[in-house]
């Protein structure tokens, strides 16, 4: 495992013009560059995607390999630390340039994991407001106002519908669904204005129930988004999201709660972020 990777390259193949030292991040999607996705240059929707971590040995080693076009240097200033943070933040980012989100939006974020803070960070970034994020675990909702949140909830104390529609005319302009669960689903569609757009990001396990007539009567509309750009345009999202860390648009230390060795990964890696009551949010791991 291990797909949110930041290092430096120690080794190149015949003919890579990548210089030895050059510090990186890994873009982890391997598009076969070959099926008709790719064939219209939506590599991240290839059917044939390999993901290094998971059908490709992952980055919880000291050494891991990847196709050169898969490598994006780091821009100055940007560490191997903080550049495996930027992962998470360019699934939010792709997301948000799926979404018809301008400048002025008022936007819901309905989940608070790493790519849930990280796109509180870049809808402030981009001059949306109010922000309205709304999240289980008080440690996250925190984070979330230091991201840039304007007002908090916690779901299971406020109905954040009720609290969104009365904070905005009838609800926001833009919702995103960052928690792969149907009541965050239906709390995103439902914070949403008539004739609002909702995008889902979250990875759900389950079928889920919503309510269509209530799409239809209100124009409401609903679209997804699928990690980032990869294949030839691997470098393309995360170099727009590592120049916004280079230029300090986006924070990455918020995110980052423990760092540990690779020998504590279970314990303080995996068991950490499963328990609630944690306060982790990201872990970074150095072999
Ligand atoms: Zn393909």
């Amino acid at each position: 495992m291990g797909h949110e990777v930041g290092g430096t390259v120690v080794e190149v193949g015949d003919d890579v013009d990548i210089e030895i030292g050059t510090e990186i991040v890994l873009n982890p999607l391997v598009a076969c560059e070959e099926c008709s996705c790719c064939e219209e240059s939506k590599y991240n929707l290839c059917r044939d995607l390999q993901v290094i971590g998971a059908q490709r040995p992952g980055a919880y080693a000291e050494r891991v390999t990847a196709p050169a076009s898969n490598v994006v240097p780091l821009p100055d200033g940007v560490s191997p630390q903080a550049a495996a943070v930027s992962e998470p933040v360019t699934v939010a980012f792709h997301a948000v340039m799926q979404s018809p989100l301008r400048d002025g939006h008022s936007v819901a974020v309905i989940g608070l994991g790493p790519i849930g803070l990280g796109l509180v960070q870049l809808v402030k970034a981009a001059g949306a407001g109010p922000i309205f994020a709304s999240g289980h675990r008080e440690a996250r909702r925190e984070l979330a106002a230091e991201c840039g949140a304007d007002v908090v909830i916690d779901p299971r104390e406020t109905d954040p519908i009720e609290q969104i529609r009365s904070k905005t005319d009838g609800g926001v302009d833009v919702a995103f669904e960052m928690a792969g669960r149907e009541s965050a689903l239906n709390d995103a569609i439902n914070a949403t204005k008539p004739g609002g757009h909702t995008t889902l990001v979250g990875v759900f396990e389950d079928d889920v129930e919503i309510d269509p007539m209530d799409l239809v009567n209100n124009e409401r509309s609903v679209n997804a988004s699928a990690a980032y750009r990869t294949g030839p345009h691997a470098d393309r999202d995360f170099s727009a999201v590592l120049e916004k860390f280079a230029t300090g648009e986006i924070d990455h230390e918020p995110l980052v709660t423990s760092r540990i060795g690779l020998e504590d990964i279970v314990d303080d890696g995996f068991e950490a972020l499963a328990n609630a009551d944690s306060g982790e949010v990201k872990v970074l791991v150095q072999p």
